[in-house]
């Protein structure tokens, strides 16, 4: 399989395209052509491990990762995924639970999975420093791509965040881990993290004294095993109800709903992907309108939806060149604050079930959507734990959320992090400790 840039480089193997992140040309990799899976493909699969095996060979045919795909997605995929019908039944409703991973948010999946193939690229280097793997986060992808890569030998993780601007809980799973992980509280938002991460790599000396690496959420191989989860609900879907399977995502920088559209067109059993984003309406208002315009991000409950200009819409429309064929393909709707604390308390009461903000904004667009696409079956898809955000969650539903046990387990570790100007000197100072 060949990878070209959505601006048109390559095409280059999927080895280069996962260890450089973004091409050359600073656009995103995606598969040359997506292999095309018939209804007896996966016959006999029932595991997502099986499924995973299935559906990414055709993804790491020709490289060094063909012949340890078993073990990375063994690897990768180690925790339950379940899909959980709601009752009562004739709602034909269910969840697909993302967030069982060790840092209870659906990136460990494609952080796992790029940490497992990323120890099998580097393995015999003769460079012997550690390879360093330098992210920047707003909140659940640093905890996520420390977890994966903690304790790996000859790998070395730094994580800039923005001090006080994510979840008390999330800030803890950044700065639990200490041994290979180095976590910097930034002073200042963001913005200035993600800028020094990009001035490290295009800094002649930082590059030269330090094997570099992104894990960011545009690496193709965070992309491709996101696509695993719906090959594989929209067949459990399938084989249990006899119907085919629509899925509700939270939506931020496009990452997780694309990986939705991919394995659709691959031919996975899947009807509807209707994207549930927050205030922050870039995609909506393209789907409208037709003209793509970027934002400036607005702050809301759902924090890590917060984005203004998803890079992922890049691939999404370098796959539907034609905008209206690409309206055809997915459907977008916001969800305001006011309606995301609605809904937690609602479903709370309704149905028993506790939502994070993020999770919250699907079942929101859900019960709104009966009108326009139909009653279903419809799966939403939940992205979080409510525990990650409890400080949202508790007050709103009256009671305490109880903290799933891996994430206890985090929540038990002593931090281990230093604060740091948002300055590129006093990062290089940091790097070089290390
Ligand atoms: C990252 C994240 C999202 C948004 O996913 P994208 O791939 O950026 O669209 C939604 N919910 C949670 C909990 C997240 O961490």
């Amino acid at each position: 399989m060949e990878y070209l840039s959505t601006r048109g480089a390559g095409p280059v193997d999927l080895e280069e395209a996962l260890l450089r992140g973004l091409a050359p040309d600073g656009g995103l990799f995606v598969p040359a052509t997506l292999p095309h899976f018939s209804a007896e493909a996966f016959a006999g699969r029932e595991n997502i491990v099986d499924i995973a095996v299935t559906f990414l060979s055709p993804f790491v045919a020709g490289t060094r990762l063909e012949a340890a795909l078993d073990e990375i997605c063994s690897d990768a995929f180690s925790f339950p995924i379940p899909l959980r019908a709601l009752p009562p039944a004739e709602a034909r409703l269910s969840v697909l639970e993302l967030f069982h991973g060790p840092t209870a948010a659906f990136k460990d999946v494609g952080a796992r999975f790029l940490a497992a193939c990323m120890a099998r690229l580097d393995a015999g280097q003769t460079d012997t420093r550690p390879l360093t793997i330098l992210v920047a986060t707003s909140g659940d992808t640093g905890g996520a791509v420390a977890a994966a890569f903690h304790g790996r030998a000859g790998f070395r993780v730094v994580v800039l965040y923005p001090e006080g601007q994510v979840s008390p809980r999330q800030a803890h799973q950044l700065a639990c881990w200490g041994g290979n992980v180095l976590t910097l509280a930034v002073d200042g938002p963001f913005d200035a993290c993600q800028r020094l991460v990009k001035q490290a790599f295009s800094h002649a000396e930082i590059a030269r004294d330090h094997r570099l690496c992104s894990a960011n959420s545009i690496n193709i191989g965070r992309l491709l095993p996101q696509a695993v989860y719906y090959a594989a609900a929209s067949l459990w879907h399938q084989r249990q109800h006899g119907t085919t399977a629509s899925f509700i995502i939270p939506t931020g920088n496009l990452g997780n709903a694309q990986a939705c559209v991919m394995a659709r067109e691959c031919g996975l059993p899947i009807e509807h992907v209707v994207l549930a984003t927050n205030a922050n309406r870039t995609i909506v208002d393209y789907l409208a309108s037709g003209d793509y315009a970027a934002r400036p991000s607005v702050q809301t409950l759902a924090s890590a939806m917060d984005v203004g200009d998803p890079s992922n819409m890049e691939r999404l429309r370098h796959l539907f060149p034609v905008f209206e064929r690409l309206r055809g393909k997915v459907t977008a709707v916001s969800v305001s604050d006011e309606e995301i604390r609605e809904q937690i308390r609602l479903d709370a009461t309704r149905r028993g079930e506790l939502w994070c903000p993020h999770t919250a904004t699907a079942a929101r667009v859900h019960d709104q959507l009966g009108a326009r696409l139909g009653e279903g079956p419809w799966t939403l898809v939940a992205t979080a734990h409510p525990a990650k955000f409890h400080e949202i969650v508790e007050p709103l539903v009256g009671q305490p959320v109880p903290v799933p046990p891996a994430l206890a387990e985090l929540l038990g570790r002593p931090t281990h992090e230093h604060r740091m100007a948002a300055d590129l000197d006093a990062l290089a100072r940091q790097l070089a400790t290390g």
